[in-house]
């Protein structure tokens, strides 16, 4: 809002003096004089937004101030009185009565050395920061609220109902964290951002899911459209990605910087983060590892092609083979269960299942030689079962074996968070 109190004589338009709105404008002033305090550096004062520091340099005691300007906030610097120089980086800069100077965030240490009165305005500093997270699924959405140290303070979740537009899903989703944020007595002001992980190819700069067969999203400007309800800033990505940032950050990744995750469910996802960052490429879309090839002119998969990894590792493929041999739909739990029992059919299928998920697995480990590979998804629950005999074929077949160092084999430790978690480590 702004009050005009001087139009410097100017006219509008229509030849006319244009309104002033003083009363306003002293209706929302204060107009109580500053105490000035003996000390340099006093604080002027403190909104929601800015904080404002008046800096005096007397030239006898206080000749100099250094300050440094982070990635968190610029720096505004308004001269009162006085003259001096102002140095930041290879810059000198001199000034005087009436200059202001704008550090930009990320400029590092500055100096102002001289004789002067000065307002320094920076953006202030949120108390308890949060950030929202949002993990899209095929059949539900998880949201949550992730502290500074990746915990999750408060979640609830959505349906998933595809009959709905992309717009009204999306209206329902932030007006569901926005509700979650007022029951935790969260203010909006504390907030740093929102993140949110979608299935599908996801164009990450644009802001924009381009496709997404589970949820049968076409174009879809993601986050212009919850920007409309959520007034902080948004980052999105692929939800497989942001469930390897969420073990990344806080679960079974913790303290590792390049991790593979093969989210195994009803597909295979795949996230890739290197450097403690999200790989996707030069350009859209993320790692597609469910769809690398592990049999040339084997099994159909739902990309188009066949023998994708997808087609015979996801739990889909897995139930498909043990009905064959047993003629009823079984869980992975169920399957791996029987088979260790003496089921010779079942202890076939799930034989074969390992092999293959060996052969994806040691490509992975070929490819990225990262410091961790985590099975994240419904596979998760099967535990050592499942892991050692992968670990054994990982030693065994991966390019140096023993004399390699080859990554750990883990399963994930974060459950259905990873991926709220993950999305909330977007911001
Ligand atoms: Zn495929």
């Amino acid at each position: 809002m702004t009050y005009r109190v001087y139009d410097y004589g100017r006219v509008g338009k229509d030849g006319k003096k244009r309104d002033l709105h003083i009363e306003k404008a002293l209706a929302v002033t204060n107009r109580v004089p500053i105490i000035r305090d003996k000390s340099s550096y006093p604080h002027v004062a403190d909104c929601d937004y800015f904080t404002v520091d008046k800096l005096n340099l007397d030239g006898k005691v206080m000749k100099r101030m250094e300050g440094s300007v982070s990635e968190e906030s610029f720096a505004s610097i308004l001269i009162l009185e006085g003259k001096g120089e102002i140095i930041c980086g290879e810059e000198t800069l001199s000034f005087q009565k009436g200059d202001s100077f704008f550090i930009s965030a990320g400029s590092g240490s500055y100096q102002i050395e001289g004789v002067c009165d000065a307002l320094v305005t920076t953006i202030r500093e949120k108390a308890a920061p949060v950030r929202i997270g949002i993990d899209i699924g095929s059949r539900e959405t998880g949201i949550g609220l992730v502290d500074i140290h990746d915990k999750l303070l408060a979640s609830r979740v959505l349906p998933v109902d595809v009959s709905h537009s992309p717009e009204k899903m999306i209206e329902e989703i932030a007006k569901a964290a926005l509700l979650l944020l007022e029951r935790q007595g969260i203010a909006i002001d504390q907030c740093v951002g929102a993140g949110i992980g979608v299935p599908g190819t996801i164009d990450r700069k644009a802001g924009g899911v381009r496709y997404s067969n589970n949820i049968r999203w076409e174009q879809v400007r993601l986050k212009e459209e919850f920007g409309k309800y959520l007034p902080v800033p948004i980052n999105i990505a692929n939800n497989a990605d942001c469930a390897a940032l969420g073990e990344a950050a806080a679960g079974a990744g913790k303290e590792c910087q390049d991790i593979v995750m093969l989210t195994i469910g009803a597909g295979v996802g795949g996230g890739v983060i290197l450097d403690g960052e999200i790989y996707q490429g030069k350009g859209v879309g993320g790692s597609e590892l469910g769809h690398m090839v592990i049999v040339e002119d084997g099994k159909e998969c739902t990309c188009g092609r066949k023998g994708c990894l997808e087609a015979y590792v996801s739990v889909n493929a897995l139930a498909k083979e043990a009905e064959a041999v047993s003629g009823k739909m079984l869980s992975p739990e169920e399957i791996f269960c029987r088979a260790s029992e003496g089921d010779m059919a079942l202890k076939e299928v799930a034989e074969d299942y390992v092999r293959k998920l060996g052969t994806g697995m040691v490509n992975i480990v070929n490819i990225f030689r990262p410091q961790i590979v985590i099975i994240g998804g419904s596979m998760a629950g099967q535990g050592e079962r499942l892991l050692s005999p992968l670990r054994e074929r990982v030693l065994k077949d991966c390019f140096g074996g023993s004399n390699a160092e080859l990554p750990e084999i883990q399963m994930a430790a974060l459950g259905k968070e990873a991926g709220i978690i993950g999305a909330a480590s977007l911001m």
